[in-house]
């Protein structure tokens, strides 16, 4: 995974590991009886900071299990509290209620992905489906519901402020949605549907790792393979081998339509076939088949939104996200069909001259398109890594890059604390004070790429903020960064550059939450709201003031030139016709599954595929799907069904709101006041459509979106903003991504 992770990474974590083999007992002896379980009581350091000098991998697993324990008896209580229910015997109770839970698993899920092993994974393993059945054994407790639904039906009458209506309002959501409102007959019936979604989602997914595996395209010279480097050559040998087909080459393949080698292979019979066994590779008629299965699934998903009493899957899903609705996805996602359309065109119209001034005579197909967008790339907009590199030294980035913004911007400083334990020597804390000199919170900084550390970048909270419970935020930014050798400096690229910033972004809204609930302070939005704040500060990294302060060339000490910079804005409007239009064929593949009646038959998945992708008015021709219907893994099985359009909408929010920054002086004090103010500080206090227009005065548009990936005006505009991370750089199977 590329750049970002979802900053749930340690729910979904939870959610998808529940297919590995379960394991008995936590195995690793005690060595000393007496020894208390750090976990089991409130840190006593600052800021109630994990103890990692006390906290062994032993102490996840029984604190864990007390900590289930403990939250049960506590909504027990409350459930069968013989008081009538308050907003303060029941709401704010079970928002104080799992402490230690919440603790024990805060802390674990951050470094089973950011420092594993195999004891700690072998916990995980174990815990991830209890945590499930716990979960289940609250939403499903019908006393509990009734105290809530009691409480909601009066709510106009209760005296709650804006943020305890909202408080009350996700509750009660999320306790209809998992289905607390049927009768008991029809609780039966869901509970058998969800059953049945998990293991299709399952088989799903087993059929599909397995055509991708089967899907290696396998040649017999290595002649065929020209263009090539000698490693990956003798990678393909090995792959083979592997296969058990000793002599032979074989060219595995990525989750995505586009395969990377399709960029180098000469061949282009090796990169038709390459791209055909991608392309088809769900879709053989034997056991991998994964057609069948989507087509159930589809319905099944419909069925159960219908039992819950929305039109259809998406209608359920996005019921509540900023959104609220698929016409208002449908209409945004159309409006953006145009620009990509001619900007699809055009790119198609440079790789096909590339092709002819290459002296072929062919016309272009997908397959070509990695290769000859190589060319016109490096003839157009050329950016040479190891020119910009110098110009970014991670240590430099973050102190005088990221962090000279945030004071830019909000007049926060930082100050290093190395007496805060680390789980790991390369993690760097720093104490976050106020513009007032009130201390705001703790960061922790985990750069560098491990053997340990799961791929991608993500952010996340030891400790929420909740002034119910007198917490101050705790937040990690971790990411996967090249380490240097001892004594050598850690240059970065600019890619990097981007995601610190924009893992910044997400540590800026956890930061600035001012909340009195945990359950929706800071980062716990909707999933297509989320990803504003990150991508939104990406916006500083290239912001002149911000750039000449920390891209100094670390030898020289000399500022980069502006004739790089203006390089590194032209290369990020590369392409950019051919990446949106992925991006918006999957989307649309996404919504269009889910947005089918629980009336509807089984769709025959090919028809419907190219009967959707036919209807958006995009080239889909020379620009495929990013994920066809088949091997669509986000949608099937990885949660985000109904979901992946949630990045271009981010998108279209970070661009407008830049624009607003952009016409109203800029980078200033007041100004990211008033962001930190109406946006940053709000968490889900109140609805996103009605936060945004009270920041900007207005809905969200896509002009600035369009603006921002170069798709307005001339292909060559040296003017446009670096573009946000989306889907592409999101590894599959990696909870938000980014
Ligand atoms: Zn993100």
């Amino acid at each position: 995974m590329m750049r970002l992770s979802p900053i749930a990474a340690a729910a979904m974590l939870a959610l998808t590991t529940s297919a590995m083999t379960p394991m008995t007992a936590n195995a690793a002896p005690q060595a000393d009886q007496n020894r208390a379980n750090p976990l089991l009581t409130k840190s006593q350091l600052p800021f109630q900071a994990p103890q990692f000098n006390l906290i062994k991998d032993s102490d996840y697993l029984p604190a864990i299990r007390e900590g289930m324990k403990q939250h049960l008896a506590e909504i027990e209580g409350i459930a069968n509290n013989k008081a009538a229910p308050t907003f303060d015997n029941t709401i704010v109770a079970m928002e104080k209620s799992g402490r230690l839970l919440t603790r024990a698993t805060n802390t674990f899920f951050n470094i089973v992905s950011a420092n594993s092993n195999d004891a700690l994974q072998k916990v995980q393993t174990e815990v991830a489906p209890e945590l499930t059945a716990h979960s289940d054994a609250i939403y499903m407790n019908d006393k509990l519901f009734r105290r809530v639904d009691t409480l909601y039906k009066q709510r106009d009458s209760l005296n709650l402020n804006p943020e305890q209506a909202m408080l009350l309002k996700v509750y009660h959501d999320n306790f209809v949605h998992a289905g607390a409102q049927l009768s008991p007959a029809d609780k039966a019936k869901l509970k058998e549907m969800n059953k049945e979604i998990a293991s299709l989602q399952t088989a799903f997914q087993q059929k599909l790792l397995a055509a991708t595996k089967d899907g290696a395209l396998i040649v017999d010279t290595k002649e065929e393979l020209a263009g090539l480097s000698d490693d990956q050559i003798a990678a393909a040998a090995q792959a083979a081998k592997d296969r058990g087909l000793d002599g032979k080459y074989a060219l595995t393949l990525q989750n995505t339509t586009q395969q990377p080698l399709l960029q180098t292979l000469t061949d282009r019979a090796t990169r038709k076939a390459l791209f055909e066994n991608s392309w088809t590779r769900a879709e053989r008629g034997d056991a991998n088949d994964t057609r069948d299965t989507i087509s159930q699934l589809a319905l099944l998903r419909a069925q159960k939104a219908k039992l819950l009493g929305f039109d259809s899957y998406s209608a359920y899903v996005l019921d509540d996200q900023m959104a609220k609705n698929p016409a208002t996805v449908d209409t945004f996602m159309a409006k953006l069909v145009p620009a990509t359309a001619a900007r699809e065109r055009a790119e198609a119209a440079d790789i096909q001259a590339m092709i002819e001034k290459s002296g072929k005579d062919f016309k272009l197909e997908p397959w070509d398109w990695d290769m000859y967008a190589e060319k016109v790339r490096k003839a157009k907009y050329d950016l040479d890594e190891d020119q910009v590199k110098p110009y970014f030294e991670l240590n430099k980035v973050l102190e005088d890059g990221v962090f000279y913004a945030a004071n830019q911007m909000y007049g926060l400083t930082f100050k290093e604390r190395k007496d805060i334990p680390v789980y790991q020597p390369d993690v760097r804390v720093f104490e976050v004070i106020d513009a007032d000199g009130s201390p705001l919170g703790l960061m922790y900084f985990d750069y560098f790429k491990r053997d340990n550390k799961s791929g991608g970048a993500w952010m996340s909270n030891f400790v929420d903020q909740s002034h119910l419970l007198g917490t101050k935020p705790v937040i990690y930014n971790v990411c996967n960064f090249t380490k240097p050798a001892p004594g050598q400096p850690a240059l970065i690229s600019f890619d990097d550059v981007t995601t610190m910033f924009h893992e910044f972004g997400h540590a800026l809204h956890g930061l600035f939450a001012d909340q009195t609930y945990p359950s929706i302070s800071g980062t716990s939005t909707a999933r297509d709201f989320v990803e504003f704040p990150s991508q939104f500060n990406e916006h500083w990294a290239l912001e002149p003031k911000v750039l000449k302060n920390y891209a100094v060339n670390y030898k020289t000490g000399e500022p980069i030139p502006d004739a790089l910079v203006a390089k590194i804005k032209k290369a990020a409007t590369f392409n950019q016709g051919y990446a949106l239009g992925e991006l918006l064929a999957a989307a649309k593949l996404d919504l269009a599954w889910h947005a089918l009646p629980a009336t509807a038959p089984r769709q025959n998945v090919d028809t419907f595929e190219a009967k959707t992708l036919a209807s958006m008015g995009l080239d889909i021709r020379d620009v495929p799907p990013r994920y066809r219907s088949s091997y669509f893994q986000h949608i099937w099985s990885n949660g985000y069904a109904s979901g992946y359009y949630a990045y271009l909408w981010t998108e279209m929010l970070d661009d407008d709101a830049y624009d607003w920054f952009e016409n109203h002086g800029g980078m200033t004090r007041e100004n990211g006041q008033r962001f930190r103010d109406m946006i940053l500080s709000k968490g889900h206090t109140m609805d996103y459509g009605p936060m945004f227009r009270a920041f900007y005065g207005k809905d969200p548009e896509i002009g600035p979106m369009l603006k921002a990936r170069g798709l307005t005006g001339h292909a060559d505009a040296d003017t446009a903003a670096p573009t946000a991370d989306g889907p592409a750089q999101q590894p599959a199977g990696e909870p938000i991504d980014r």
